[in-house]
């Protein structure tokens, strides 16, 4: 089936590009070009000519042919350039459809190339991850991936336990044969090492989720510390209220906020603070929840005044990692800072007066482990997940179970590799993967 599909954005222009690819893309465009002959072109040349419906002259565009397998795809595709507005575009789709083109479902063109052996799995997935990058960070990890990085490290573990499962089999099946034996404490040694760098590996999700979705960032401290100020000065524009009086920033209210290559997701909450009032000490049992199941606490303390219970009880709070801002730094200083305990870093910040070059240099890419070459998604990380899983049961279980019995245990964390790139995977997988996609890519 030859599919079309508009690839790029459904709005006004410079250049709109309609792609169509299958065994009958060259053919489909000839119906409807009047210039070059597709069918006629050398692969990776280009024609400029006229799209007409045969009685009406349409738009003058540019057709590119790309013949298979040297094709995004994998078959031959015919790329027309045209002008890149919304009816023109959709006209000349309409028209590829009236000459024997389907619509292509989202997603379905990368599919085609996946599924023709154009790339890997985890490749397919790393387009849509260059799509939607918005940083330096995102996209050079999600470069990584497309270029076939994550697929070359796990195809080498694969490799690893394709080898170790033959060994053991050889073994067992011709024990009377002169094949030299593997021992106990070999296979051990290989699984455990297999385990250690799939780990490496399965690490790298936690950064890919923050890089993906933003750094979940509680800013917490009593009330009247200069919080909302300080959400303000690191947003830029004036989004909470501000007020001299104790307590006013009841409410969790979120930003997303980049600084550098780090996005802040920020929840500016209630100030913790020891108090009778019900209103407030709702917003404070929130704040302490919601710091916990935060990347980050950004814990706000007033330099103008003496380090009193509540700062103490702000130095418990609990969270992955943890910065100390010591704001009002203009003003004289009362607080004794040798008392904050608990903290990844401490810093000095006056947020009135837009003092915050200490915090946003400290979040500014260094927050982010730049060391990890991976974004690794949810699919992937169930994948190594259930890898590492049977590899460790089989690792403890050498010695205590039959080599038979390591083999079948062994054989489901190949499959689950198998299923990471893509090798043997079920339809249903691939279907779900590529749903995801935009139509046209
Ligand atoms: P919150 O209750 O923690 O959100 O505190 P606010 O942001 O509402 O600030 C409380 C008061 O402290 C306001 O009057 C701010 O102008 C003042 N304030 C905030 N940051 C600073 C600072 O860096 N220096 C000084 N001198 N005052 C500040």
């Amino acid at each position: 089936m030859t599919i079309a599909a508009v690839s790029t954005p459904r709005a006004a222009g410079g250049i709109a590009v309609i792609r169509i690819s299958g065994e009958d893309a060259l053919g489909i465009a000839e119906k409807i070009f009047d210039g070059k002959r597709p069918t006629q072109m050398q692969g990776y040349t280009c024609a400029y000519g006229r799209i007409t419906d045969g009685t009406e002259v349409i738009d003058d565009a540019v057709v590119t042919v790309f013949r298979a397998p040297h094709s995004y795809t994998g078959e031959d595709v015919c790329e027309i350039s045209c002008h890149g507005g919304i009816y023109v575009s959709e006209r000349i789709l309409s028209l590829l459809y009236e000459n024997g083109a389907s619509p292509a479902a989202a997603g379905e063109f990368t599919e085609r190339a996946f599924l023709n052996g154009k790339m890997d799995l985890t490749s397919a997935e790393a387009v849509m991850d260059m799509i939607s990058a918005q940083g330096r960070a995102y996209l050079r990890k999600a470069e990584n991936v497309k270029s076939g990085h994550l697929y070359r490290r796990i195809a080498g573990y694969r490799d690893r336990l394709v080898t170790l499962l033959g060994n053991i089999s050889a073994w067992i099946d011709y024990p009377e044969e002169d094949i030299p034996g593997i021992s106990d404490s070999e296979i051990i040694s290989e699984l455990s090492d297999i385990e250690s760098g799939l780990s490496a590996i399965s690490r790298s999700y936690y950064n890919s989720q923050l890089i993906r979705n933003g750094i979940d960032t509680v800013i917490i401290g009593k009330p009247n510390v200069g919080k909302s100020t300080l959400m303000n000065a690191l947003a830029g524009c004036d989004r909470s209220i501000v007020t001299s009086v104790p307590g006013t920033t009841r409410d969790i209210i979120e930003e997303s906020i980049r600084i550098g290559e780090t996005v802040l997701r920020i929840a500016d909450t209630a100030g913790i603070r020891d108090t009778e009032d019900i209103v407030e000490n709702a917003g404070i049992e929130r704040a302490i929840e919601r710091a916990k199941r935060a990347d980050l606490v950004i814990a706000v303390f007033d330099n103008s005044l003496p380090f009193t219970d509540e700062d103490e009880k702000i130095c418990g709070v609990e969270c992955e990692k943890r910065i100390a801002c010591v704001n009002k730094s203009d003003e004289e200083g009362k607080f004794d800072e040798s008392r904050l305990h608990g903290f990844d870093s401490v810093i000095h910040i006056s947020a009135k007066n837009g003092d915050i070059s200490e915090l946003e240099k400290l979040l500014s890419g260094e927050f982010i482990e730049t060391a990890d070459e991976f974004l690794i998604n949810e699919r992937q990380k169930k994948c190594l997940d259930r890898a590492q899983a049977c590899i460790a049961e089989a690792r403890g279980s050498v010695g205590n179970i039959t080599l038979d019995a390591i083999n079948i245990v062994l054989d489901d964390a190949l499959s689950a590799l198998l299923e990471l790139t893509g090798e043997r995977v079920s339809d249903t997988v691939v279907s779900e993967v590529f749903s995801h996609f935009c139509v046209g890519k």
